[in-house]
């Protein structure tokens, strides 16, 4: 494309207006960063996370101001997402927090679970137990059902498995937690090895 010599100095000359335009009007870059105090991150602290909800890593910015959290959005420097949260990352905060459908008022979320939970069998409710009584119980009935169920031969030909057990990967699970699983599951013998794919 040419460009004439009057068209070049009419194009700088707009570009010169523009940016002292900028200048005298306090709009300039450098005085917007000034936040005024009902801006909504004032006086938060921030912390880098990362998506709870599935494999992807996407990184995730969490505001807080005096204990309460404030603000949850993607990262805009992490390389996965660059800024971006799909429809379940960005429904973080309601991990924490959701709004009242009586009072309006923002209260910490009732449903979310912070202990394990077990139904017994014949029970109809659930009952918490700590993490250590939840890995003893895990733990005991992996074995028991591998002791009861492990094959070395089936029609002479030598098997070595258990198929009284099946492993169902969930979506947050990433590549070395995959990995760490898999080498667990092999180790047992278990052959019914599945995976949620994520989104
Ligand atoms: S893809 Fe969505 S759910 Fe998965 S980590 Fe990213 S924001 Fe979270």
């Amino acid at each position: 494309m040419g460009i004439t010599r009057r068209g070049f100095l009419q194009l700088t000359g707009a570009a010169f207006m523009t940016s002292l335009v900028y200048e005298f009007t306090g709009q300039s870059p450098a005085m917007a960063a000034e936040a005024g105090e009902e801006w909504k991150l004032v006086d938060v602290s921030e912390t880098s996370t990362i998506c709870c909800y599935c494999s992807g890593g996407c990184g995730t910015i969490i505001s807080v101001r005096d204990g309460e959290l404030i603000n949850v959005e993607g990262d805009p420097d992490h390389p996965i997402n660059r800024g971006g949260l799909c429809s379940k990352g960005s429904s973080q905060f309601g991990v924490n927090s959701i709004y009242d459908d009586e009072s309006g008022e923002r209260i910490i979320n009732p449903n979310r679970l912070t202990t394990p939970m077990v139904r017994r069998a014949g029970q109809s409710e659930w009952e918490e137990v700590s993490w250590d009584q939840a890995f003893e119980e895990i733990a005991q009935r992996i074995k028991t059902t591998r002791d009861e169920n492990y094959e070395t031969e089936s029609d002479g030909v030598t098997v070595n498995r258990c198929e009284a057990i099946a492993s169902f990967g969930g979506a947050a699970l990433d590549n070395e937690e995959a990995y760490a699983l898999q080498k667990l599951c092999r180790g047992l013998g278990m052959t019914y090895i599945e995976h949620q794919a994520r989104i």
